[in-house]
């Protein structure tokens, strides 16, 4: 079906926050006597307008990313010829985003210079190209920033800047172990990531499996249904092989349905 100017204009308007139907500007057309010419053009406008908006929202998402602007990680620059593997199709196919509609957490397991910090950045770079929510943070700088707005009373803030990005990424786990403040604090944060609406992702790079990520926070009871839940439908590439300047590189992916079952297995 195609589009009329008026409904292309209604729907440029409902981007830009503005409400105003196509049956109004049909109207406002026809008493200014525009031509079909005239009304072609006012569309273009509109369209210019819409782009620049969506311009906007993806350089605001991408500043409040963290992610690198210069140089970006993105999936065209990440050579897939270097990957074997029955699962790099699985791999190939993350640039459509899909994980994070269909609320499934990520992580990238593997030595180190094997690309795990590019492909995460790569998901995070599309999700601001598609205007979405996104936060960057190293695991070591998220530890030092929980222990930082503990003291100065921002905890909250922080907290709530976490859970808002549609698509977390978490860097490295296992460089830092966080103290059982901030454990308590981090699977709060993934709590209630859990249960909120709209898309939803979280993606963690580690050279540690995870089986062995209990070490890496100090908490006995809960972790390891927090571990649970972040695991739960989790999309877990097992990646090996030598560095991005080395020759062979083979890839592995692990659709866990379980957790429980996936961390007791791999430990
Ligand atoms: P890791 O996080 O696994 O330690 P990185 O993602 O930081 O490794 O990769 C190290 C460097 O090599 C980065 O500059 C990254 O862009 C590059 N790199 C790694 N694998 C690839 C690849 N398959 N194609 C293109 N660049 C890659
Ligand atoms: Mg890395």
């Amino acid at each position: 079906m195609i589009e009329t100017a008026f409904e292309e204009m209604e729907r440029c308007c409902k981007f830009m926050n503005l409400s105003i139907t196509a049956e109004e500007l049909a109207q406002l057309c026809e008493a200014l006597n525009m031509s079909d010419r005239e009304t072609g053009n006012l569309k273009e406008v509109f369209k210019a307008l819409e782009r620049k908006k969506n311009e906007a929202i993806i350089n605001t998402c991408l500043k409040l990313s963290r992610l690198p602007l210069k140089e970006p990680k993105t999936f065209e620059t990440f050579d897939f010829s270097r990957l074997h593997g029955k699962d790099v199709e699985k791999l190939k196919s993350l640039s459509s985003l899909s994980p994070l509609y269909e609320k499934k957490n990520i992580a990238f397991i593997g030595p180190q210079g094997i690309g795990k910090t590019h492909l995460s950045m790569a998901f995070g770079r599309a999700c601001c190209e598609a205007g979405i929510k996104t936060y960057f943070i190293k695991a070591t700088e998220l530890d030092q920033k929980i222990t930082a707005a503990r003291r100065n009373d921002r905890l909250s803030r922080l907290v709530n800047g976490l859970i808002k990005s549609s698509c977390l990424i978490i860097d490295e786990i296992g460089r830092c172990t966080f103290d059982t403040e901030n454990t308590r604090i981090f699977f709060d944060i993934v709590d209630r990531r859990v249960n909120k609406d709209g898309p939803n992702c979280m993606i963690f790079t580690s050279n540690k499996s995870p089986g062995t990520w209990e070490k890496y926070f100090n908490e006995s009871d809960s972790l390891l249904c927090a571990l649970d839940r972040i695991f739960d439908e989790a999309l877990v590439f097992m990646m090996k092989g030598e560095s991005y300047r080395g020759r062979k590189l083979e890839m592995f992916a692990i659709e866990t349905q379980s957790t429980s079952r996936f961390l007791k297995n791999t430990k």
